[in-house]
């Protein structure tokens, strides 16, 4: 067996700051800007020269979180309810042999200030601190397949959860000025119903928290609704 070596050419910066209600896939939370920060010897105009002419990119990373844990051959998909197992391969799960995730996000700059040169990206689906190993560009001829069916995952998940606010987040969210897309990007994270697949079934109210960017924001589950109930900066 041949063994790799591969170095990060950078790194992530993310609103997403733990696992939980990071969507499945790129794309379902267009709000989700990011960050990917070069390093080293990637840290140069160079590397990047004509990227802009691209709309969106790929990029292959690792999923460092999770790495240690390593690979199963079967995993339990949450589109099937985390009931039935598929093969890894099979799937886009997270613990996979090399740990490695692919993800076409929308490029929306390129940024060269203080000497460190970054991609600017929206609709991500990566943590924060994430480690990109390699970017190439989003080739429509070629990597969109209109005639392509994808099985159990052939449609975008559903997004039937309503998403209300409480006077306090209402008012923190109007208060703050950072950040103009975040009760959007609050309303479209939580519409992808973050709750582990078993949860779901659950008729009783339950009670959520996550980090997004500085923030820690805690909702109520009642069925299909999602009611934010406090948001608080950490
Ligand atoms: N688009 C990628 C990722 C799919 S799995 C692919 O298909 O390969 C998506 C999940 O990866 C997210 O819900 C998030 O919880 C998880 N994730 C994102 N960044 C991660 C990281 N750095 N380490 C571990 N898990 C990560």
């Amino acid at each position: 067996m041949q063994n790799y070596q591969i170095q990060p050419v950078g790194f992530i910066q993310s609103p997403y700051k733990q696992k939980f209600a990071i969507p499945r896939q790129p794309r379902l939370v267009p709000q989700a800007k990011a960050k990917l920060v070069f390093c080293g010897d990637f840290n140069r105009e160079e590397f990047v020269r004509g990227i802009e002419e691209f709309t969106h990119l790929w990029l292959l990373f690792r999923f460092h979180e999770t790495a240690d844990k390593g690979y199963s051959a079967l995993v339990r998909p949450p589109r099937l309810g985390g009931n039935e197992r598929k093969g890894v391969f099979a799937t886009r799960a997270t613990f996979r042999p090399n740990g490695i995730g692919m993800s076409a996000v929308k490029l929306e700059g390129v940024e060269y200030k203080n000497a460190q040169l970054a991609l600017l990206l929206s609709g991500i689906d990566l943590l924060d601190g994430t480690p990109i190993v390699d970017i190439k560009p989003y080739l429509p001829y070629s990597d969109a397949m209109i005639d392509a069916s994808a099985g159990f995952a052939d449609t975008r998940p559903e997004t039937l959860m309503t998403v209300s606010f409480s006077e306090q987040a209402e008012q923190f969210i109007a208060k703050q000025t950072r950040y103009p897309e975040l009760k959007e990007f609050i309303i479209n994270v939580l519409k992808q119903d973050p709750r582990p697949a078993y949860k779901k079934q659950k008729q009783q109210t339950q009670f959520y928290g996550m980090s997004l960017y500085e923030f820690n924001i805690r909702w109520q589950v009642d069925g299909e609704h999602n009611q934010v109930i406090e948001i608080t900066r950490e």
